[in-house]
């Protein structure tokens, strides 16, 4: 294992990695406790991707991410993954998670609700508006939870058997893994409110119901649900910010504002980097950067057998997302407003989605992470956030469709929150185009490649390249976006890295 304290500056490294965002640091950092010596080269100014935040008069704003799960302290394995990796780095004292609860409220015309933590409370308090639908909506819950547990065990019981044993060991997974959520869910539940209520936290992943993997928004679900749901205490930027301590605490190192240009291939493997018009030498690369932009400007399409490249093309990615920041001295503790309110004026998920394909604002979430962490704006003020899917090519300029966005986002918070317009300290938009300028995923994408069955599992892409010792992290690889996501594939990278087949046996190398 690596010691505390900084190593020398060296050009020659074992380990380059290309973006600090989370899944970024996360085998950065993990990387550098194994006593390799990596340094990471960011293009921005600061540490984590869509989980940077960003100061405006006396605010402290989240750019994107505003509700995570990952961080307890019960799991498999003694812990979930951002828990274990803090853990691992030694900095589960310097940094502070919010349990968020209810983790989501759920509002259409006429109809609200909390959708509280723990799998008994969720039932008990659907099952209430929704008398006639209670066992099998319980059902449905306990079917996410075996599938969450199946995820889990996989990696583990792939490398120890055959696949009729796995077959056996993870029915559940090998049962559902090609449907969606409202294929398996109409199975469960007829009600078609009930429905939009369960899937209402649909935007986490991007897609409706009748998109999205099960398998994937399963371990979503119980991911807020039953491990549980926070916010970060400082806002997103703390995560960051904690993840480059743990990497510089173990001899890693950190260069902002340097943007890679190339991935430096010689004799068919990694030998470096390019980077501000320099070279520097290392034997691995993991790039956490856009993947696009990886294999078609950064390594160069010749580099990658003709099969790969063709997958590529097939693939979908996410849209992007339009922010609305606000400070307001309205009393929001006076209203009945949580942490995360998922505002639609239909039903039916598959229409607003298709609105929203279309580039037309009819719904948004609203978060107030200043009720929970009270100390991001001044005394008797709330921080807003207002976000909505949205595709990068709504607009042909963004400069002129940013006003108008805005104020249609607006017009629907105040739909939950009286006299919104009239209180407002301080407001910016963030368009896909900003997105995409902050973090170079391709037209803003959210959350990388769509989590639809067809690009979940070992239809994603692995994180070991076909280039020998270059290697993906982030939501761009296996196995999808969001924090959870990118945190687990920055450790799968780690394991590919270190050729460390099991999970438990790495978390075992570093007690
Ligand atoms: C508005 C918004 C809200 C979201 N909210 C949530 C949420 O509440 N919860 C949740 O779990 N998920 C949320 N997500 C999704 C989540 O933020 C992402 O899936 C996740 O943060 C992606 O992490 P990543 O490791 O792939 O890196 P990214 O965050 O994509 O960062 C990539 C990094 O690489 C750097 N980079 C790119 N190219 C280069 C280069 N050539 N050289 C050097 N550096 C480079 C970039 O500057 C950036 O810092 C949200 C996303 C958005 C856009």
């Amino acid at each position: 294992m690596g010691k505390a304290g900084a190593k020398e500056a060296v050009s020659d490294y074992d380990v380059i990695v290309i973006g600090s965002g989370i899944g970024g640091l996360t085998s950065a950092a993990l990387l550098a406790k194994s006593g390799k010596s990596v340094l990471v080269l960011e293009a921005h100014d600061r540490p984590g991707g869509y989980a940077h935040g960003f100061k405006r008069k006396k605010y402290h704003f989240d750019s994107g991410v505003h509700l995570i799960s990952g961080c307890g302290e019960q799991g498999y394995c003694g812990g979930q993954v951002i828990y274990k990796t803090l853990q691992a780095l030694e900095l589960l004292d310097e940094i502070e998670f919010i349990s968020i609860n209810p983790f989501s409220q759920a509002l259409f015309p006429g109809f609200s609700i909390g959708l509280p933590q723990g799998i008994g409370d969720f039932v008990e308090t659907l099952s209430k508006q929704f008398p006639t639908e209670t066992e099998g909506l319980k059902a449905l819950t306990e079917l996410c939870l075996q599938l969450s547990e199946e995820i889990t065990i996989a990696d583990e019981l792939m490398a120890e058997v055959d696949l009729e044993q796995a077959q056996q060991l993870m029915p559940a997974l090998f049962k559902y893994r090609k449907s969606t959520l409202a294929e398996v869910a109409r199975q469960f539940i007829k009600d078609p409110k009930l429905l939009a209520v369960f899937a209402s936290n649909w935007p986490y992943l991007g897609l409706p119901p009748s998109q999205v993997s099960f398998v994937y928004w399963s371990t979503m679900l119980i991911g807020y649900m039953v491990d549980g749901a926070y916010y970060c205490k400082g806002g997103f930027q703390q995560l960051a910010n904690t993840l480059v301590k743990g990497l510089v605490r173990f001899g890693g190192q950190i260069q902002y504002k340097s943007a890679v240009e190339k991935i430096i291939i010689e004799h068919g493997q990694v030998a470096g980097v390019k980077v501000n018009s320099q070279k520097i030498s290392a034997s691995t690369v993991i790039s956490n950067a856009d993947f696009k932009q990886t294999v078609y400007q950064m390594v160069g399409e010749q580099y990658f057998p003709k099969r790969y490249l063709q997958r590529i093309k097939k693939m979908q990615h996410s849209l992007s997302i339009f922010a609305v920041y606000i400070a307001t001295d309205l009393d929001l503790t006076a209203i009945n407003i949580g942490h995360e309110s998922f505002c639609y004026q239909d039903f039916d998920h598959d229409k607003n989605f298709s609105r929203t394909r279309q580039g037309d604002i009819s719904w948004i979430s609203i978060t107030v992470p200043s009720l929970v962490d009270p100390d991001l704006a001044p005394q008797g003020q709330h921080l807003l956030m207002l976000t909505t899917l949205l595709p990068y090519q709504t607009a042909e300029t963004w400069k002129q469709q940013k006003p108008i966005a805005m104020q249609t986002m607006l017009e629907l918070a105040g739909q939950t929150i009286p006299n919104l317009e009239k209180h407002i300290l301080f407001i910016e938009g963030g368009s896909p185009a900003t997105m995409h300028r902050y973090t170079q995923n391709h037209q803003g994408s959210a959350y990388g490649w769509d989590v639809t069955p067809k690009q979940i599992g070992p239809a994603r892409i692995q994180n070991q390249s076909p280039i020998k010792s270059l290697f993906f992290a982030g939501h761009w690889t296996s196995p999808g976006g969001g924090i959870y996501g990118v945190s687990v594939s920055g450790v799968q990278a780690v394991q590919k890295v270190l050729g460390v087949r099991k999970q438990s046996d790495l978390w075992g190398l570093y007690e």
